[in-house]
C-alpha cells in the first residue's frame, strides 16, 4: 500500500465525528453527576472546600510555596486589585536525601527553612519588624494575626481533603518516598516547621493546580468576570470548576463557609470513561494503555494529554515499520527520494522505545507548512535520529499526527463542553457575557490552534453551538501554583474572619 494510502487508512481511525463528541457529552454529564452523589465513580468530583472565586479587584500580599516534582517554588504576590499582580519568587530544586528522607519533619523543616530564606531575602521590612514586635511584646500570643503572612500551599501529591487548609497525604509520587508522612495532615506538618522557626506565616491553603489556574484565571481575566473552569493540558489533564452546593449529594465533611452556595470541585477527569463507554478506542490507545503502568485508568488522560499522544504516534510508526509492503523511514533506492539518498533509522532512535517520542515534535509537525516540510525533517533528523526521511515519509507523520492532536483537541473539548452544560453558564442567551476558562500546560501553550479546535468541537455540541462557543473566553493562565494559591489563601483569610464572600 502506497504511504498516502495508509495515512488515510489510520488518519480515519482518529477522527472523532460531531455525534461522537456530542455522545461524549452527554456521558461526561451523566458521569460528573454520578461522581457528585458518591465516591468510587471514575470521575472523583473532590470538593475542595473554596467556595468563592476572585473577580480581580482583590488587594493584599499572599505567600504561595509549591512543592511538585523536582522543585520547591516559594513566591509572594502582591494583588493591586486591578486584575494585576506582582511576583516575586525563588526556586530550589529539592536535594535527594530529603526526597527519601528518614522522617516527614526533615522534608517540611527544609520546606519551611527556605520560606524564612524567602523572607528573609525578599520581605526583610516585615521578617524584622516581626521579629522585634515578638521579642518586645509581652503578650502570650507575641504577635497580632494581621502581621502574619497567608500561604497557599500547592502540593502536587494526591490528598484527601479534609477542609480548606488541612488534608492527609494518600501516597508518595514521582520519585517521594517517606513512609512516615503517609496519612499525615501535610498542612499541618508544615505548619509546625515554620512555628519552629517562629516564621509570621500561617498555612492558609492547600491548592491542587487545577484550582490554582482556575483562581489564576478568575482574578486576571478582563473585566470584573469570573471563571467557571481552570484547565491543564500538560503532562496530565484535569480540570476544577464552580458547582452549585446544591448539586454535590455525597457528604462533604468539616467545615466550610455556605453563604457563597458554591464550591470549586476537582473533577480529576483523567480517569472520565475508565470503562469505555464512549470513548474511541483504536488499537494503538489499546496496546498503550496495556503497556502502561495503571492499565484501565486514566482513559480520558490517555487520548489526550502530552505525557501519551506523543506515544500514540510512536506506536502507530512501529506498527508502520514492522509492515514490509509499507514503505516508511525506506527506499528502495535513493531515486525513490525527493532528496536523492536512502532513509535511515538510528537504531538509538526513540521509536524504539516506549516514551521515546515527545509530543513536541508533533507541535512541530503541525506547524511547518513548508512545500517540502523541512523543519519538520530536520525535527525527525535531530529528535529521533531518523535520517534523510522523504518528503512522503514526513507528510505521512505529519498527517497521523494531526490526527491525534485534533482527537485531542475534540476529546478537550468534551469536557470543557459539558462543564459549561453541567453549570448552566451560557443558559442565559439572551446574555452576551464573556463566560470565562483558565487553561495551562505545555498541550494547549505550544500545540498549533489546539484552542482553535477545541472552539470548532464547542460550536458542534447541542446547547452550545456557534453563538454559545462565541461567549466563551479560553486563556491561558500561568501560575496558577503562584497567583491561583495566593488567592485560595485570599478566599481563606476571608472565611475566617467569617467573611467568606469577600470576593462576591
Ligand atoms: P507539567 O504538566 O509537568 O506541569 P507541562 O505543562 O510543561 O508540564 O507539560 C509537559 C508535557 O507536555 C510533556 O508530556 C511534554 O511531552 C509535552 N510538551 C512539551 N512541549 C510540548 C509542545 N511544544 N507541544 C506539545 N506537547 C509538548
Ligand atoms: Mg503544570
Amino acid at each position: 500500500m502506497s504511504l498516502a494510502e495508509e495515512t488515510k487508512r489510520i488518519v480515519a481511525q482518529f477522527e472523532y465525528s460531531d455525534e461522537d463528541l456530542n455522545k461524549g457529552v452527554q456521558e461526561f454529564i451523566r458521569q460528573m453527576r454520578e461522581g457528585l452523589e458518591k465516591d468510587g465513580t471514575s470521575l472523583s468530583q473532590i470538593p475542595t472546600y473554596v467556595t468563592a472565586v476572585p473577580n480581580g479587584t482583590e488587594k493584599g500580599t499572599y505567600l504561595a510555596v509549591d512543592l511538585g516534582g523536582t522543585n520547591f517554588r516559594v513566591c509572594s504576590v502582591q494583588l493591586n486589585g486591578d486584575s494585576t499582580f506582582n511576583l516575586t519568587y525563588s526556586k530550589v530544586a529539592i536535594p535527594k536525601d530529603i526526597m527519601t528522607a528518614k522522617t516527614a519533619r526533615e522534608l517540611f523543616a527544609f520546606l519551611a527553612k527556605q520560606i524564612e530564606l524567602f523572607l528573609q531575602d525578599h520581605h526583610e521590612d516585615h521578617y524584622e519588624r516581626h521579629i522585634r514586635r515578638r521579642n518586645t511584646l509581652s503578650s502570650p500570643e507575641g504577635y497580632k494575626d494581621e502581621h502574619v503572612f497567608r500561604l497557599g500551599f500547592t502540593f502536587s501529591f494526591p490528598v484527601h481533603q479534609l477542609g480548606i487548609n488541612s488534608g492527609t497525604l494518600i501516597r508518595w509520587t514521582k520519585g517521594f518516598d517517606i513512609p512516615d508522612a503517609v496519612g499525615k495532615d501535610v498542612c499541618a506538618l508544615l505548619q509546625e516547621e515554620i512555628d519552629k522557626l517562629h516564621l509570621p506565616v500561617k498555612v492558609a491553603a492547600l491548592v491542587n493546580d487545577t484550582v490554582g489556574t482556575l483562581m489564576a484565571r478568575s482574578y486576571a481575566s478582563p473585566g470584573k468576570s469570573k471563571a467557571v473552569l481552570g484547565a491543564i493540558f500538560g503532562t496530565g489533564t484535569n480540570g476544577a470548576y464552580v458547582e452549585k452546593l446544591s448539586n454535590i449529594k455525597k457528604e462533604v465533611p468539616g467545615d466550610f463557609d455556605k453563604s457563597t452556595g458554591l464550591m470549586i470541585i476537582n473533577t480529576e477527569w483523567g480517569s472520565f470513561d475508565n470503562q469505555l463507554n464512549v470513548l474511541p478506542n483504536t488499537p494503538w490507545d489499546a496496546q498503550l494503555d496495556k503497556e502502561s503502568v495503571n492499565p484501565g485508568f486514566q482513559i480520558f488522560e490517555k487520548r489526550v494529554s502530552g505525557m501519551f499522544l506523543g506515544e500514540i504516534l510512536r506506536l502507530v510508526i512501529v506498527d508502520l515499520l514492522n509492515k514490509t509492503d509499507v514503505p516508511l523511514f525506506m527506499d528502495e533506492n535513493s531515486s525513490h527520494n525527493d532528496w536523492k539518498s536512502t532513509t535511515t533509522i538510528a537504531p538509538l532512535s526513540g521509536l524504539y522505545k516506549q516514551w521515546g517520542l515527545d509530543s513536541a515534535i508533533m507541535s512541530a509537525a503541525a506547524a511547518d507548512t513548508t512545500p517540502e516540510l523541512a523543519l519538520l525533517r530536520q525535527d525527525l533528523e535531530t529528535h529521533l535520529h531518523v535520517y534523510t526521511p522523504s518528503l512522503e515519509d514526513a507528510q505521512l507523520f505529519k498527517e497521523i499526527s494531526a490526527a491525534i492532536g485534533r482527537r485531542a483537541a475534540r476529546l478537550s473539548a468534551v469536557a470543557i463542553g459539558a462543564i459549561l452544560l453541567q453549570t448552566g453558564s451560557l443558559a442565559d442567551e439572551s446574555s452576551d457575557e464573556p463566560v470565562d476558562i483558565g487553561v495551562d500546560g505545555s498541550l494547549v501553550e505550544h500545540y498549533p490552534y489546539f484552542r482553535d479546535m477545541i472552539y470548532e468541537g464547542l460550536r458542534a455540541i447541542e446547547g452550545i453551538g456557534p453563538k454559545g462557543a462565541e461567549r466563551v473566553r479560553i486563556g491561558i493562565a500561568k501560575d496558577g501554583s503562584g497567583v491561583g494559591a495566593a488567592l485560595i489563601a485570599l478566599v481563606a483569610a476571608g472565611m475566617e474572619n467569617g467573611e467568606g464572600s469577600i470576593t462576591l
